[in-house]
């Protein structure tokens, strides 16, 4: 397996490659959620969301998966591909999939998020339930990739993946270009690893920060330890609920990483609650993380510019439900 992080000259390829195939989303600020920070207790800050709710399939990873499978040669495209999936990395691969006219199998959990399976065999894929958690799908793809000749497609530990979704970092920063700080949600890391290494190389002063559930944190558990570490993974947040750190992601995050915070889901809710009322915005739990980061820890983003990624917008009923019903900032 190739775990060489990608270069800024893969993530500039990536961004006139997927153009055709992606949204460039808006980036905007909402003078209402900069009340809400404000009266959380950060002065002055100014916050400017980066819009993959609004991305095709309502989250950021479409363009990790077309970045990848535009490149694939296509023989291995007939063979097509097998991964595994909570939900929004499975809708990435499935509308990607269609896009080149690849096959797509995906791998779920039993008891999914169910607007997020539905989408994905609407896209066309085939879908398999198995097992309770991430781990016990993702050893089912690698079996089915292996008898089927696909290539199966890691959550994190792809190259390819992390270019194309570095093009969020870098739209953000042709669009917002006086940002101090970008806040990034982290699952399996490979959207704050390429804002990181997008950061690096062309906005060295901003800090790039990461955000985890408390419930689910081996990214941030590894990232401080400084090695590779499994965590219980109980958040509601599916796009954070992920077990373990990944090689790759973790390698770039050691290396570039500011700072990575811990938010709880009560906190992630208040959040979604936020964007709904201040910024008429739908995002899913782990889409209001970065958010949720800064109205729980005002002081360290007090006076800042502030990118957050609102990175997906998938969320069920019942999620919504559960947001408006929260109290508190
Ligand atoms: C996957 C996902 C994340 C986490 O991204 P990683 O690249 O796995 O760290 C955050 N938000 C949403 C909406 C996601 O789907």
């Amino acid at each position: 397996m190739d775990l060489t992080p990608p270069s800024i000259a893969h993530v500039l390829a990536a961004q006139q490659r997927i153009a055709p195939h992606a949204v460039r989303t808006p980036a905007s600020c909402y003078d209402a959620i900069d009340r809400a920070v404000h009266d959380a207790g950060a002065t002055g800050t100014r916050v400017t969301v980066k819009h993959e709710n609004l991305q095709r399939t309502g989250a950021f990873k479409v363009r990790g998966a077309l970045n990848l499978l535009l490149q694939m040669p296509d023989d291995a495209r007939r063979r097509g591909i097998v991964g595994y999936s909570t939900g929004n990395h499975a809708q990435a691969l499935a509308d990607a999939a269609r896009q080149v006219g690849a096959p797509c199998t995906i791998v779920m959990p039993a008891a999914p998020n169910a607007v997020k399976e539905q989408a994905v065999r609407a896209l066309g894929a085939e879908v398999v339930l198995h097992g309770e958690r991430l781990e016990d799908a993702s050893e089912l793809a690698l079996d089915m990739a292996g008898a089927r000749g696909a290539r199966l497609v890691s959550a994190a530990d792809e190259p390819d993946l992390v270019a194309g979704v570095g093009t969020v970092a870098l739209e953000l920063l042709q669009q917002a270009p006086d940002l101090d700080v970008l806040v990034v949600p982290v699952g399996g890391g490979s959207g704050a690893a390429a804002a990181c290494l997008v950061a690096a190389a062309l906005a060295p002063h901003v800090r790039v920060v990461g955000v985890q559930s408390a419930a689910s944190p081996a990214a941030h558990d590894s990232w401080r330890a400084a090695e590779l570490l499994s965590r219980p993974n109980g958040t509601r947040a599916e796009g954070l609920a992920v077990g373990r750190g990944f090689a790759l992601t973790q390698a770039v995050l050691r290396a570039h990483l500011a700072d990575f915070l811990l938010v709880d889901d009560d906190e992630i809710s208040r959040a979604q609650r936020v964007y709904l009322a201040a910024a008429r915005t739908v995002a899913e739990g782990a889409g209001a993380a970065a958010l949720a980061a800064v109205l729980s820890h005002p002081a360290l983003f007090a006076g800042a510019r502030v990118g957050v990624v609102c990175s997906g917008g998938n969320a069920s009923e019942a999620e919504l439900r559960r947001a408006l019903m929260s109290t508190g900032s």
